[in-house]
């Protein structure tokens, strides 16, 4: 019998984030390979019998090469074993998931999504920040800092949106970003918050003015993975001194 590939989702760090429905497909996991964002205490939800491949791109060992891993769900699943492909957040959002579905599909191996809670709506409800609290905002904007050659981003676009902007693997880039929404037109005080680990107990962040994110997370020592959303509704966090040195700055 031919095996099947649950492309699972891990949520951004806090075990209890994961779904009902991610928990049952871990349990029925004979291998399962996983991403480096993954919180560890998902795997305690799988079989004992399941086999455990890390493929995680970090921490200083070899990446596990793209075509690898679609590689080895193929062949786990034609030899019939059911894989759990489990990544961080949610496997469509910044995650190649697409990359793997379409893989699979190609190969005629059967695919279910299990969605997660993506970094970009848990981590700043951990701060008890309201992406489109209707006052503030047109509606939210998920984008990756990760700059490629070729792919411009319209930073114009990006600053005269209306809409809260939540940046993925931003942290890296983040002068250039800040400086880029700038010089497009979004205000320099615009608030801005850098959120690292969220939902862990290791969650950290940094809150000021964009133009000011920059030197506030070095100040703080913030580094990937993290989460930075600009906007005014960042004034909303539950942070109630910062909020305030926020405010006498503006
Ligand atoms: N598929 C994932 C995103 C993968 S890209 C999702 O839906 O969340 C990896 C980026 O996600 C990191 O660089 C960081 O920007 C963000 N991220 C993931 N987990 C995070 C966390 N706990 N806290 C802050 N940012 C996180």
């Amino acid at each position: 019998m031919a095996g099947k590939v649950y492309l699972i989702g891990a949520g951004p760090g806090d075990l209890e984030l994961l779904t009902l429905k991610a928990v049952r497909a871990l349990a029925q996991a004979d291998v399962a390979l996983v991403d480096d964002l993954v919180n560890r205490e998902v795997l305690q939800f799988l079989s004992p019998h399941a086999r455990v491949m890390e493929v995680g791109k970090r921490g200083g060992r070899r990446a596990t090469s793209q075509a690898f891993i679609e590689r080895q769900m193929v062949q786990f699943a034609r030899h019939g074993l059911c894989v759990a492909r489990v990544k961080g957040g949610d496997p469509f959002v910044f995650g190649r998931g697409g990359e793997e579905v379409e893989a699979l599909r190609k190969a005629g191996i059967e695919v279910e999504v299990v969605n997660g809670i993506t970094a970009g709506i848990g981590v700043p409800a951990a701060l008890g920040i309201p992406l489109t609290h209707r006052a503030y905002s047109h509606g939210v904007t998920f984008i990756t800092g990760h700059v490629k050659e070729g792919g411009e981003m319209n930073w114009e676009a990006l600053a005269h949106s209306g809409t809260t902007l939540v940046i993925y693997m931003g942290i890296a880039h983040l002068h250039e970003i800040t400086a880029r929404l700038v010089t497009a037109g979004l205000p320099a005080h615009t608030p801005a918050a850098a959120i690292q680990h969220g939902t862990l107990p290791s969650q950290r962040e940094a809150i000021s003015a964009l133009d000011g994110l920059p030197e506030a997370v070095r100040r703080a020592g913030l580094g990937s993975p993290a989460i930075v959303v600009i906007g005014e509704v960042v004034n909303l966090a539950a942070l109630a001194h910062e909020a305030h040195a926020l405010r006498r700055v503006a």
